[in-house]
């Protein structure tokens, strides 16, 4: 007997039917499961069968089913085959550690497995759950769960997650604090990106508004490389994506903050960061990441409209009045105080040499002018 987690990804779901097709014709037995998703994805749609665009009835919709029960684990489990062969190897044997430099400090940030997942879900339900609505924009606290490495390996299912909060506060349906129901909310909105990749395959590639096929964006290596480095001169969006180099993972806020970045400024296409995120992210997720770029490019589902265009500079003062997100990931802006520390081209020379900073040397200058590009990015908008 063959049993398997079912997968969403439209490419791994085509050799799922070789493998059916196969096992039929040698006429073995074989099963799959929800092994990493509340609902099939296309079990929830609109009442005349069709998907879901906008989030907020989605998440209506499954307030108004019946939640899955968690079994508890086996008592017994038969033994195995006698002729069963048990392979067991390192992870350097397998050599799938790519070039990233991440993995190198991996240990100090992540544990992987389930007894972590659980542990992690455990203390932040009991002790950050409260603060996630408060806390959750703010990349320098440690107001998230971080949970979707665990979640995307499959250490730990939705479900455990819902059924650990419901022990807690009551179904989900009937939970008045707001952070508790944001939290949810989160959780279902990966459920939400599955949704969408399940109706619309085509759009880990292609815009979903089609219109936006006709955008003028154009590949430009010299800002590609620059963004993927860490380079821009933009403290928020560097921070950012040495945060995402360094430890496989970026906070949710500096993900919108510097995929808009990439779209908008530098007009390179979402596909490309898309990709970039792909490689790079310890949580890289078909679903999630496609939704999350065509969000941030205004071009998905109940997506940010392409118009409100994020500023770096007043988005980093905002969630950030400190600067200690931007001092911990970029250190050579360590002394520079918070009042530059986004717009550090604008302090006065004396107090960028007493904070050791050369601009264009050891930190570059800001590698397009935010008000020029912003008004690029609208006329391009208006030009599509
Ligand atoms: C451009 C962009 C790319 C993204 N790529 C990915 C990706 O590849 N993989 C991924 O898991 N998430 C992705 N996200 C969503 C989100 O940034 C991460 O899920 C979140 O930062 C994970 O941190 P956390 O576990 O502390 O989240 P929490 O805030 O603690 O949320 C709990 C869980 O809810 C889910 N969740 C939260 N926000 C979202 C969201 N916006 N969309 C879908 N699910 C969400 C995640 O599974 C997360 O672990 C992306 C967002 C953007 C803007």
């Amino acid at each position: 007997m063959v049993l398997w987690n079912r997968s969403y990804n439209p490419k791994e779901s085509k050799t799922v039917k070789q493998l059916i097709k196969k096992l039929t014709n040698l006429d073995v037995r074989y099963e799959s499961f929800e092994g990493s998703l509340l609902k099939n994805p296309k079990s929830l749609t609109k009442s005349d069968g069709t998907p879901y665009l906008v989030y907020t009835p989605f998440w209506n919709n499954f307030l108004k089913q019946n939640q899955e029960k968690i079994l508890s684990s086996p008592t017994v489990l038969p033994p195995l085959p006698k002729n069963y062969e048990h392979h067991n190897t390192s992870v350097e044997n397998l050599k799938i550690l790519g070039k990233n430099s991440w993995y190198k400090k991996f240990h100090e940030f992540w544990t992987p497995g389930e007894k972590e997942a659980l542990r992690k879900v455990s203390d932040f339900l009991k002790h950050k759950v409260g603060q996630y609505q408060s806390l959750r924009d703010l990349p320098h606290k440690d107001g998230t769960s971080c949970l979707s490495p665990h979640l995307h390996f499959g250490e730990i299912h939705p479900q455990r997650i819902l059924s650990l909060v419901e022990k807690n506060h009551g179904p989900i349906a009937k939970i008045k604090d707001p952070s508790i129901i944001q939290f949810c909310k989160e959780i279902l909105w990966r459920e939400f990106s599955y949704h969408l990749l399940q109706f619309f395959p085509h759009t880990t590639d292609l815009s979903l508004k089609e219109k936006f096929s006709s955008f003028p964006w154009r590949k430009n290596k010299t800002y590609f490389l620059a963004w993927t480095k860490g380079q821009t001169g933009y403290p928020i969006v560097d921070a950012g994506m040495r945060q995402l180099w360094q430890t496989g993972w970026m906070h949710n806020r500096v993900r919108m903050i510097s995929a808009s970045f990439l779209i908008k400024h530098l007009n390179v296409p979402w596909q490309e960061g898309a990709k970039w995120f792909w490689q790079t992210l310890l949580d890289a997720d078909l679903a999630s990441n496609t939704q999350g770029w065509q969000w941030t490019a205004g071009c998905g589902a109940d997506a940010a409209p392409f118009f409100r265009i994020f500023n770096p500079i007043t988005q980093g003062q905002k969630f950030d009045p400190e600067g200690n997100y931007a001092r911990l990931w970029c250190p050579e802006l360590s002394k520079l105080p918070s009042r530059w520390i986004y717009s550090p081209w604008l302090a006065p020379s004396e107090v960028l040499i007493k904070a050791g900073i050369k601009l264009g040397e050891n930190y570059p200058k800001a590698i397009v002018d935010h008000k020029t590009a912003r008004e690029k990015a609208l006329e391009n908008y208006k030009s599509m």
